[in-house]
Parts: C-alpha cells; structure tokens; sequence
C-alpha cells in the first residue's frame, strides 16, 4: 500500500513527491505524457534546450523558493529582456528610458514623464475603464499604438478596449534604462533545462510515464491511502458541471542552419499585420552555447500563435473570467468533499501559478499534509 499517488509530474508533482518521500513516505508518480515536467519540459534539439511548452523563465521575490530550487540546479544568470519588433522598428521592452529614447528622441526622465503626460491629457483620460485608456495613461499614445494595441488584440483576440486594465498592470513602466522585465529579485534558467532539474527533483521516486489515471482509476485508487491529482479538476469529474476554458498557445518550431536568427531569446511582433505574436529563440536562453561552453552552429526558434482554447486542445492559461470562477468554485465544492485527495498546481486549482508560485503551494501543502500525519 502507496502513502500518497501523485498524478501528474510537472514541478507541483515533483515537489510533493520530494517532500513526502523525504519524510519517509512511499510514494509512486504517474504521468500521461511520455515525458516528466510538465508545462516546463525541455527537450534538447541540436545540443539547445527547447522549451516545448512554452519559454519560461524562472523568477521569484522568495529567498525559500529560490535556494529551494538551488538544490536540484545551477542557476544560470539570464534576464529577460525582450525585444519589440514594429514593423522593422525595434524598441526595449519593458517601457524603460531606451524605449522612450527610441520612440520620442528625449534623454531625461523629465523630458520622457511630460511626453507620457502630454499624450494622457490629449486624451482626456481621467479614470481608465479598460485596457486601452489603462496603456495610454501609463504610457502615452504612440507607445500604445505601436508596442500594446496590436499585440494585445493578437494575444487576447479581442480589442483592448474589451479588456480589462489590469492586464497591462503586470508590466513595470521605467524611467530608468534598465530592460530587465521582470522586478524580481532573483532570475535564471537552470543549466541543463527544465527537464534535468526536475528529473532531479525525482530522483530515487518511481515515475510511470504514458499512464492516465484516470484511465484505470478504480484500481490505482485502490493501492493508495491519499491521492495528490495535478490534471484538470474537470477532467477528474468527467466534466459533470461543463468545461473550464483556457486561452491557448500553436507553437511552429524549427530549425534553422544559421547560428543566429535574432539575437535575442525573445522579439515580440507588436504589429496586428503579422500573425505570430512572439519569436522565441531558445539558445539565448544560455548565451548559444552548450554544456561545455561551446558555440552552436545551429539555431531553433517558436513561432507563438495564440489562439482561442476548444474541447480537446492543450490547456494553458486558465481563463479566470466571472464564468469560468463561478464553475471552478462550484468544482472545488465538490473537490472538498473528495476525502483522501488534493487537488493542486495550475491545472487542479485552475489557477495562473508561475513556477515559483507552484512551488511555494506544493512546499506549503506537504508541510500541513506532513504536520497533519504526525
Ligand atoms: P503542469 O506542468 O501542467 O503539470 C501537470 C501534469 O499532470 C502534466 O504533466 C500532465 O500531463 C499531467 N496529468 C494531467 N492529467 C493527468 C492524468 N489523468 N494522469 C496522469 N497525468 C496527468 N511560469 C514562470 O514562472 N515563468 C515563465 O516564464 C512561465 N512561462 C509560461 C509560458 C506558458 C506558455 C505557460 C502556459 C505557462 C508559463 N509559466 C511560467 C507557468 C508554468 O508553466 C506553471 O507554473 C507550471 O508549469 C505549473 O506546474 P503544474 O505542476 O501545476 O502543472
Ligand atoms: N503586452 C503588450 N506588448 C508587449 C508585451 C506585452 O502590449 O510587447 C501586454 C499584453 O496585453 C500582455 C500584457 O502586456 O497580455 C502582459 O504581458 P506579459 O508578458 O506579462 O504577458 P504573459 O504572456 O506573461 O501573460
């Protein structure tokens, strides 16, 4: 008999699976894909990591987290920095002084503060009511037509006066020259991928990959005292209440003969003309060289389209509308009344967690489940 089934082995699996096991519990991992990791997998092309799922970045404002994650990896010193490509002109991102240069020729933040503020009162916008009014008061007019309208509507699919404000509110605004986009404190991507770090994470705890649980649930049940589910809590009640949606990601990945597409790990296409909304280059996640710091001759990059989520598609990003919060509320009622299961990380809270945020969650749950079982 199993102390605890884990379903699923991306990073909040990994982590429990660690905790548990380290605290003298049996454990066993079953993962439908044919691969550990999750959304994070990294799977290595022409001696390049490629993040299949998606760039990621690691980064967090928690010192347990980030010595947490040292454990199973060193951390490189990357900082994102995008790059946003409008019609061949190129600007900084986040919106920094470089931008504000670029865009209008000023040198001081004095000087870039009364554009921003000049273009606001032109449009005479007091209390932003959606995106749109929210980008231009920030940031003024140009920056908004050039760098956010397109790619915003490209990225949501609808127009940016549909959206709500607080979408723009997770990109910091500069007026310093820094391009870091991120203001956390610690940042990095682990060498040797995603994958190794979490492999890592598994080590000594048995993994089975290519089974669903959900498939054989009587019987997997059946050998365990408490069951950690990962998957899609809709998915774990045959979707009895309907489906939550997503918003969803195509990615095109090729391989190019060249050792530099772009120059950078990422080139936003803010234009609405162009289809894609972003180009990835994965090599610059670890400055296009190899384990032993070698350069590599070849290149591969993702195209990401962003698209509408339907029935059957890869999950995402949760849609954390009024209609889908009110179904996933209903859904947790029934997941409290599930005894000896947790539901956790993006997929069974349906939630938007960034890698450290799961990891805090799953660190956070084996602690009680570890306190509760003493
Ligand atoms: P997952 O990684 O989805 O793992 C769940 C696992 O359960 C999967 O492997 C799945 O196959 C398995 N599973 C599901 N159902 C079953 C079943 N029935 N039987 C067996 N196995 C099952 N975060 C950052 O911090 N920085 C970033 O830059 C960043 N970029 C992102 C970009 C994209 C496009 C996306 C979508 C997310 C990004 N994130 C980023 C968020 C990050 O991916 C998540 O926080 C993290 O991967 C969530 O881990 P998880 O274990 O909860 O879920
Ligand atoms: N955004 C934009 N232009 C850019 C990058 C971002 O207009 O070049 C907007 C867009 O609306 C996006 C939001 O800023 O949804 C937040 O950006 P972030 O990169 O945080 O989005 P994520 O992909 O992480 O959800």
């Amino acid at each position: 008999m199993l102390d605890y089934l884990i379903v699923g082995a991306g990073l909040y699996g990994a982590v429990m699976a660690r905790e548990l096991m380290d605290a003298g519990k049996r454990v066993l991992v079953l993962e439908k894909r044919d691969h550990i990791a999750g959304n994070v997998y990294t799977k290595k092309t022409e001696g390049i990591h490629v993040h299949v799922y998606g760039a990621h970045i690691f980064h967090t404002n928690s010192k347990e987290v980030w010595d947490y994650v040292q454990r199973f990896a060193v951390f490189n010193r990357f900082t994102n920095s995008p790059v946003a490509n409008w019609k061949g002109e190129l600007y900084s991102l986040p919106f920094n002084m470089y931008t504000f240069n670029k865009m209008w020729g000023v040198v001081t933040p004095a000087e870039a503060a009364a554009r921003i503020e000049q273009q606001r009162r032109a449009a005479g916008i007091t209390e932003p009511k959606n995106l749109e009014e929210q980008a231009i008061s920030l940031v003024g007019t140009d920056i908004y037509e050039k760098l956010i309208k397109g790619y915003t509507q490209k990225q949501w699919g609808r127009p940016c006066t549909e959206l709500p404000a607080f979408i723009i509110k997770r990109l910091p605004v500069r007026l310093t020259f820094d391009n870091n986009y991120f203001n956390a404190l610690y940042q990095g991507i682990p060498v040797g991928g995603y994958t190794k770090l979490v492999e890592n994470m598994l080590e000594g705890i048995e993994v089975r990959t290519c089974t669903d649980y959900l498939a054989e649930r009587e019987r997997w049940n059946g050998i365990a005292k408490k069951i950690i589910y990962t998957g899609p809590i809709d998915a774990y009640f045959g979707f009895s209440l309907g489906n939550l949606e997503y918003r969803s990601v195509r990615f095109e990945t090729e391989v190019l003969d060249m050792p530099n597409f772009q120059g950078n790990a990422a080139v936003n296409y803010t234009d609405a003309e162009t289809p894609w909304t972003r180009i990835i280059e994965h090599k610059w996640f670890e400055f296009g060289k190899d384990e032993e710091g070698r350069e590599l001759p070849k290149t591969v990059i993702s195209r990401e389209y962003s698209s509408e989520w339907r029935p059957g598609d890869e999950p995402y990003y949760p849609v954390n509308d009024e209609k889908n919060t009110a179904l996933y509320a209903r859904y947790r009622v029934l997941g409290e009344a599930e005894e000896n299961v947790i539901f956790g990380g993006r997929l069974g809270e349906y939630r938007y967690y960034d890698m450290d945020q799961v990891i805090a969650s799953a660190l956070e749950r084996a602690k009680a489940e570890l306190a509760e079982g003493a």
